[in-house]
């Protein structure tokens, strides 16, 4: 091997694989080896070489058999939302510390039956809910480029993996921006699909109606890969997962973008964002200009409404979903209690953390009557009418492109006693959340200490395959996304 496993992109990989250059085993057993020595990191919250060999060995066999599904014998890993029957699934959270679940989630389902082998299950916040992975109950994730910061949340384990090369690419879910931050934080890519396109069955839910699961990889075309293995329609499982048919994502990923109108937001480019964050991106618009695009400038005039928007109706959401967790159906259950209600408020208060905790509080409160017109109601019809700026957007461009986030990874601690100011930094990603819009983030530049900026790219609904074009010409004529943090490129 003149490469090693580690240096090469899932697609290249692939094609070593099939080419036999080396085993499924082998290079699952490499990757291994790796995540055991940056375990520091905090990325990995499970894994079982034998559980993990014994899928590459399945895959070998296919492979000594003539197959040639695109990612057999690739290894990946799942965040931990994802329920897995291999591995143990917690969501990041106390309360299901040690739970099993007796399926895998439609999208591990997918790249399993796709050959992909699974090395482990990444670390989170507590059932996706933050922006730093600080509120994961088993330590925040460290970020490889600077390991006293934060490497983004909530897929904050599968950002810093990816980056640090413990596994060259993984599952991630977005309700608000947990893909596309984390992406950006830590110099990777990733694309949150249209809200249905991929099935949540299996994914532990926060905001129904708003998560989503998306590739984490080095490049678009691993990403696009990836996606065209698990999207698609999944009706007996999840009733919002949309009837289009799965694509070839990798099909139309080098045509020209002569002539392509890429959207700029002016919202996207107030006070609040960072003068570094803001030079990356206009460097990257720049760029975008001489491929062939043209800039417009369009409005989204109610950006900054997504995110008290956001907060009603996910933490809403949230205190529906999490009413299951009573200490009676799985995961934890208190010693101690008198009675059932003392059992469930027992429970409940030993398992879920702080910021769990204040969801649940701020979703019953805006669903209690009296309230729910106030907050609740308002807050859907906004949510609409976000939807509708969108709409009109998309008359004048047909791509819109701007920051992830407003500045680089911020230092671990610096926000963790501050829930507002997390809530803030995601004023960029939470408006395609709203509306259900596919979004990327993909590697730009570098800004204060040498921190990755992400650029955000968001489609039209179902306009996955213009991203990834769009995303993979960038890549093909930059190098950002193929810089590694010091210390885990050998
Ligand atoms: N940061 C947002 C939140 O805390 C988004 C999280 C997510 O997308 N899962 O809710």
């Amino acid at each position: 091997m003149s490469v090693a496993p580690h240096q090469m992109t899932l697609s290249d990989l692939a094609a070593a694989l099939r080419a036999r250059e080396f085993s499924a085993q082998e290079v699952a057993r490499h990757f291994l080896v790796r995540v055991e020595r940056h375990a520091g990191l905090n990325a990995f919250l499970a894994t079982d070489p034998e559980a993990s060999l014994a899928q590459a060995r399945a895959a070998d066999q296919r492979l000594a058999a003539g197959e040639s599904a695109p990612l057999l014998g690739v290894p990946i890993a799942h965040k931990d939302i994802f329920v897995t029957r291999d591995f143990p699934t917690t969501a990041g959270s106390r309360m299901l510390a040690g739970y099993r679940s007796p399926f895998d989630a439609t999208v591990v389902r997918r790249l399993g039956e796709a050959g992909a082998v699974t090395l482990g299950k990444l670390n989170c916040d507590e059932f996706a809910m933050g922006s730093s992975n600080e509120n994961s109950a088993f330590g925040a994730v460290k970020n490889p480029w600077d390991v006293e910061r934060t490497p983004g949340g909530s897929s904050g384990g599968s950002a810093a993996a990816v980056a640090a090369a413990l596994v060259p690419a993984a599952t991630g879910t977005d309700t608000g921006g947990s893909i596309r931050q984390p992406a950006s934080f830590c110099g990777i890519t990733g694309i949150k699909p249209t809200y249905g396109r991929a099935s949540r069955y299996g994914m532990v839910a926060f905001a129904s109606s708003l998560d989503q699961a998306g590739p984490m990889a080095r490049s678009a075309h691993d990403c696009a890969l990836l996606l065209s293995a698990f999207c698609g329609p999944d009706p007996d499982r999840d009733s919002t997962s949309l009837d289009t048919p799965a694509e070839d994502f990798s099909r139309g990923l080098d045509a020209p973008l002569d002539g392509l109108r890429i959207g700029v937001p002016r919202e996207f480019f107030g006070e609040g964002l960072a003068a570094d964050v803001r030079a990356a991106i206009d460097a990257a618009l720049a760029h975008y200009r001489r491929l062939g695009a043209r800039l417009v400038d369009i409005s989204l005039p109610l950006t900054e409404l997504s995110i008290p928007v956001y907060y009603v109706i996910a933490a809403a959401e949230a205190s529906s979903n999490l009413s299951r967790f009573d200490g009676v159906k799985f995961g934890h259950r208190a010693a101690k209690y008198t009675d059932l209600l003392d059992m469930y408020k027992k429970t409940r208060a030993e398992a879920f953390g702080d910021e769990v905790k204040r969801r649940i509080m701020i979703g019953t409160y805006v669903l209690s009557h009296g309230y729910y017109d106030a907050y609740y109601l308002q807050a859907q019809k906004i949510r609409r009418m976000i939807a509708d700026d969108f709409r009109r957007a998309f008359a004048e461009c047909d791509l819109i492109a701007g920051p992830v986030a407003p500045t680089v990874a911020w230092k671990l601690g610096a926000k963790s006693d501050d829930p507002v100011a997390n809530y803030l930094a995601d004023i960029f990603t939470l408006p395609g959340s709203l509306a259900g819009l596919p979004g990327m983030s993909i590697p730009c530049g570098f800004g204060e200490g040498g921190m990755p900026v992400g650029l955000q790219l968001l489609g039209n609904y179902f306009g996955e395959a213009r991203l990834l074009n769009a995303a993979h010409r960038f890549q093909q004529t930059t190098d950002f996304h193929t810089q590694a943090p010091e210390g885990f490129e050998a």
